[in-house]
């Protein structure tokens, strides 16, 4: 998403703020300083999956509740068999309603992986230096788990009663394909703590234009479901002294040569309509992408426009299923013909769609009976696309409106897998939340000197806090 969002950025023409978003942030305020240390404990507590814990993090997290006056029967710190070091935190604020539905905070606790000698600074020390928090985790996400397990903190403390129930999950393993996956967990073996009309999670925020303005903030509403597929052409092969055309090798890249060549149909969903509408308004009319967008998403059979928008890549991926090989293997001698070929096929399906039309559509673009196309490893669930609704979208675009004037709030679609998955396949909706804002570079997450600019930490909390406040006390 940071991707596309840059190439918004690049050419977008918005009105500035008054205020830098990354000039310092002082004095603190008392609860800021508190906060601050809560996020520095987080952060300094090594959550990667090779040396560090997040059953401590959620150990430390809980205790902060305990201090603040939760029961023990609100809390639970739990972990998958098996699992020990993988663990993660729930807790409830009890609402005043008997009818309205709870909210989810959801956050991950795991970072990925981070070598000191590779960066400038100690990443699980947390280092303030030219108004950015520096530090594995300082953008993803702990600057917004940190918020949760503050916000949950005070509410109880300031003796704050939500009409809804407030829940807080805290997981592990988001950062590792593979790795044990607390949200998954938690979907599967405890769907009645985490129950709820819906969830607000990393995904949003807002991108600055490289100097510290931020320029647009979005609401992550869906993403496509990550699927692979093995395409495998066979033969009874032979002595490659006497060759004949009829050959897997060449049979599997004639099949992915024509999958290369295949654009699944146009398709949009309420998100990516917005998405097309609002991000090419701000790019405006005079811009050849900017006017393609909109037309595009007025009239979705408009081919000219569907190429002007498609040449981009990741708008291309936004408006389809895509399929693309990613593995190889084939044969089994230098001096053999070939037996066996096959291919991975990585596709992205858009919402809607399902794995099953989705092979169905692999098999009639090979178009060769000989070749077969199967099911491969499946990530998790088909990814429900949650509704662009307006008790969601209404409070976020207020909130935009009162912190970031001038700033539009954009829907998007990820094109990228988050955990949100595992929670649509048990009828919670995920938003990727608004608020906090990063740099077009990305700030490090996943790779090096990672960063957060403070006054996106202070002010990101302040917003969501609002956030949570608002869909809390409105049934
Ligand atoms: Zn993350």
């Amino acid at each position: 998403m940071n991707k596309l969002l840059a190439g918004l950025l690049g050419v977008a023409m918005l009105p500035q703020l008054a205020l830098a978003e990354d000039a310092p942030m002082s004095p603190l305020r008392p609860d800021q300083a508190a906060f601050r240390a809560l996020y520095k404990e987080l952060v300094e507590t090594n959550t990667t999956l090779s040396a560090g814990s997040c059953t401590l993090a959620a150990q430390r997290m809980a205790a902060h509740l305990k201090a603040a006056g939760y029961p023990d029967s609100d809390i639970k710190l739990y972990s998958g068999p098996g699992h020990p070091k993988e663990g993660g935190l729930f807790a409830v604020l009890h609402g005043t309603s008997k009818t309205a539905k709870p909210i989810l905070l959801l956050g991950h606790l795991d970072v990925v992986e981070a070598k000191r000698a590779d960066w400038v600074r100690d990443p699980f020390t947390l280092i303030e230096e030219n108004n950015y928090f520096y530090a594995r985790g300082t953008s993803d996400m702990k600057a917004m788990t940190a918020t949760w397990v503050d916000d949950m903190a005070r509410f109880k403390q300031s003796g704050y009663h939500p009409k809804r129930d407030i829940k807080m999950a805290l997981t592990c393993g988001e950062e590792t394909a593979g790795a044990f996956n607390g949200a998954q967990w938690l979907a599967q073996n405890h769907p009645d703590w985490i129950s709820a009309a819906f969830a607000l999670n990393e995904g949003g925020g807002g991108r600055t234009d490289g100097h510290g303005k931020v320029m647009i903030q979005t609401i992550q509403v869906g993403e496509k479901t990550p699927q692979d597929f093995r395409v495998e052409a066979t033969n009874v092969g032979g002595h490659s002294s006497i060759p004949i055309r009829d050959n897997a090798i060449y049979e599997l890249s004639e099949a992915l040569l024509k999958i290369r060549d295949y654009d699944f149909p146009l398709k949009m969903t309420d998100t990516t309509r917005s998405y097309f509408a609002k991000s090419g308004a701000a790019l405006g009319d005079e811009d050849k992408m900017g006017a393609a967008m909109q037309q595009l998403a007025k009239n979705p059979r408009d081919k000219a426009a569907e190429a002007v928008v498609s040449s981009d890549r990741s708008y291309h991926s936004m408006l389809r299923t895509t399929c693309v090989a990613t593995l190889l293997d084939g044969g089994h001698a230098d001096n053999a013909l070939p037996q066996r070929a096959g291919a991975n096929i990585n596709c992205r399906i858009f919402p809607g769609e399902t794995v099953e039309q989705t092979r169905l559509a692999l098999v009639k673009i090979v178009g060769d009976p000989k070749i077969k196309v199967t099911v491969g490893t499946t990530r998790g669930p088909l990814a429900e696309p949650p509704p662009l609704d307006p008790k969601v979208m209404g409070p976020a675009e207020k909130l935009v409106a009162k912190y970031f004037p001038t700033v539009p709030l954009i829907p998007v679609m990820s094109t990228g897998a988050t955990d949100g998955v595992f929670l649509g396949a048990i009828g919670i909706p995920v938003y990727g939340a608004p608020g906090g804002w990063g740099d077009p570079d990305g700030n490090g997450a996943h790779g090096l000197n990672e960063r957060r600019s403070t006054r996106s930490v202070y002010v990101g909390r302040d917003f969501l806090t609002d956030l949570v406040k608002t869909y809390a006390d409105t049934e």
